[in-house]
């Protein structure tokens, strides 16, 4: 599975102007003196401060302020830098702000959201508009859906007249501002094409008092599948934005994404993965991560996996769920009871192995001196490892 990859606001802005979709003129600092010499050079009656983290909602954080001179853009973006933002998004322990971006501020006359997702139902490529923007869009959905739009756009014709003016008319658009909407949808289909995005969101799009529409904010994400034939994913990528225990998961090329539950997850394959994550919510609790080691179990890799999972304190079990194909069930028993071994669990551990000699790996899982149960099925193994904990 690929996890999608995001990008700050500003790298964001950066490719909405190479894609012609209209945003305010802006830069990104890492010193408050920078960021005051250009708030002088912008010359503006306004400026805009937006901390740079990968978390939404920070507007009420405190991550975007609003300022009148070039010396309070530079005391602001100071105060913004190695401070600790907590967003509902971002979970208790926050994110340290390390780029700070001043823009030229806009008079807002109203608030839209926009956004471009793939919906994995109809396989297409679908356009997300509302006039409720700036507030969070699952709330919207949740409480007034009849303020969302869907539409969805056929990959062999792309953006059509008619969708630009079914939107519009959906977000009470006048001639003027239809007008300027082409080029936005247009510009964000291009791009979440052309550089095989997961998301583009823009929330808030805003009209201005002046009758402009612009992007305010700026959300990307990559589906990291793609990132073979983009080289620039690299230079966008910010690895301080990551959890430590996904950097070192990526080292090992395992797809690892850290959850909140109790059940640590050590499977091979995706699928299987998220199957044996729906299996545990199923029986009343939650995995504490998602780890999928690849197609192989070798004792290496699950030695490594072992660790990576026991370094979170909320794991109180492990779920082991590897199907044996091109390494046999065997093999694979004899792995897990060295690595268990070399870690030294301490937590119960359930084995539920299938495949190629599975009945040789299960004697050996059962006749070693560790504490491991061992499971037939999913089901059996997701009930057994929730009742030892
Ligand atoms: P988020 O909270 O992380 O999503 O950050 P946004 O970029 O969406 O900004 C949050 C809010 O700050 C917006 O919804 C606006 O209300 C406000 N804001 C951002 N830029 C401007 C601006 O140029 N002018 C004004 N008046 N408000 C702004
Ligand atoms: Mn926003």
């Amino acid at each position: 599975m690929g996890v999608s990859m995001n990008i700050h606001e500003y790298q964001a802005k950066d490719l909405f102007r190479k894609f012609n979709i209209n945003t305010s003129e802006g830069k990104v600092f890492e010193s408050g003196k920078d960021a005051e010499d250009y708030a002088r050079s912008l010359n503006s009656k306004e400026y805009v401060v937006k901390a740079q983290i990968h978390a939404g909602g920070r507007g009420k954080a405190g991550g975007v302020k609003l300022v009148k001179t070039p010396e309070e853009v530079g005391s602001t973006v100071q105060e913004m830098l190695g401070m600790t933002l907590v967003t509902h998004q971002t979970g208790p322990e926050g994110k340290l702000v390390n780029k700070v971006y001043v823009e030229n501020s806009s008079i807002i006359d109203k608030e839209y959201y926009l956004s471009i997702v793939t919906d994995r139902s109809t396989e297409k490529n679908v356009i997300i508009a509302s006039p409720e923007g700036g507030m969070d869009i699952e709330k919207v959905a949740d409480e007034t859906p009849e303020k969302l739009l869907t539409q969805p756009i056929d990959p062999v014709s792309g953006i059509q007249p008619f969708h630009i003016r079914k939107i519009a008319y959906f977000l009470g658009f006048n001639k003027d501002q239809t007008k300027q909407l082409g080029p936005i949808l247009s510009g964000i289909y291009k791009l979440y094409t052309e550089m095989d995005c997961a998301l583009v969101e823009i929330n808030p799009l805003i009209s201005t008092d002046e009758g402009e529409i612009k992007a305010l904010d700026a959300k990307i994400n990559f589906d990291d599948n793609a990132e073979f034939r983009h080289k620039e994913f690299i230079d966008l990528h910010d690895p301080t934005e990551e959890e430590p225990l996904e950097l070192e998961a990526k080292k090992w090329g395992f797809s690892f994404v850290k959850l909140d539950g109790n059940i640590g997850c050590l499977v091979n394959g995706a699928g299987l993965a998220m199957a044996t994550m729906d299996i545990i919510k199923f029986h009343g609790e939650e995995p504490a991560n998602f780890l999928d080691v690849g197609g192989g179990a070798s004792v290496e890799q699950v030695t490594q996996a072992f660790k990576m999972i026991l370094s979170d304190q909320n794991v109180k079990a492990i779920l082991v769920n590897i199907f044996g194909g091109i390494m046999k069930c065997d093999t694979i028993a004899d792995g897990i009871i060295i690595a268990a071994k070399e870690v030294g669990i301490k937590v119960p551990l359930v084995v539920r192995l299938e495949g190629t000699n599975v009945e040789l790996g299960k004697k050996i899982l059962e006749e070693s001196d560790l504490n491991i149960t061992t499971a037939d099925t999913m089901k059996d193994a997701a009930s057994t490892v929730v009742s030892l904990i």
